[in-house]
């Protein structure tokens, strides 16, 4: 992230936070070399396959993360705003781990410990159904069907 004024390489994030109706991050950054402050907003486009328990791929989709969330944060007091904070946070968290690729497993198990240190109720529901049908891509399918049959 360039340095809008000297156009320096390198800054410090010194706040992050979500503007939650675009999908993006919002970061105060500092710059490391003039140390003028600026803000950048960072969309979150993971660019990730997912690979399933099937061996097959799939496009990282954040809607598909936040209806996961969505669903067993149902009557907690986890409000839905914070469910987009938490899987814009999580698709960060995959980018920066500059990987193109992740295992449903494995994103189950950051969904996991992510909503353990957030809400009690809402982390054991979603251990409960993920670990269940072992899949989060599965979960998901079948949260979304319920969702259709309301
Ligand atoms: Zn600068």
């Amino acid at each position: 992230m360039k340095c809008p004024f000297c156009h320096h390489i390198e800054s410090k994030v010194t706040d992050s936070r979500n503007a939650n109706e675009m999908n993006a991050i919002r970061r105060r950054r500092e710059c490391l070399q003039c140390s003028q402050r600026f803000t950048t907003f960072e969309t979150v486009d993971a660019n990730i396959q997912v690979k399933k328990r099937n061996g097959n791929f799939e496009d990282f989709s954040i809607e598909k993360l936040i209806s996961g969330i969505d669903a067993a944060a149902r009557h907690t007091r986890v409000s839905h705003q914070r469910v987009r904070a938490i899987a814009n946070e999580i698709a960060v968290q995959l980018m920066e781990m500059q990987s193109k690729e992740i295992d449903t497993t494995k994103l189950g198990e950051i969904v996991m410990k992510r909503l353990q240190s957030i809400d009690t109720i809402c982390y054991i529901r979603f251990a409960c159904v993920y670990k269940r049908f072992k899949d989060v891509d599965e979960l998901m399918d079948a949260i979304q069907t319920v969702g259709l049959e309301k």
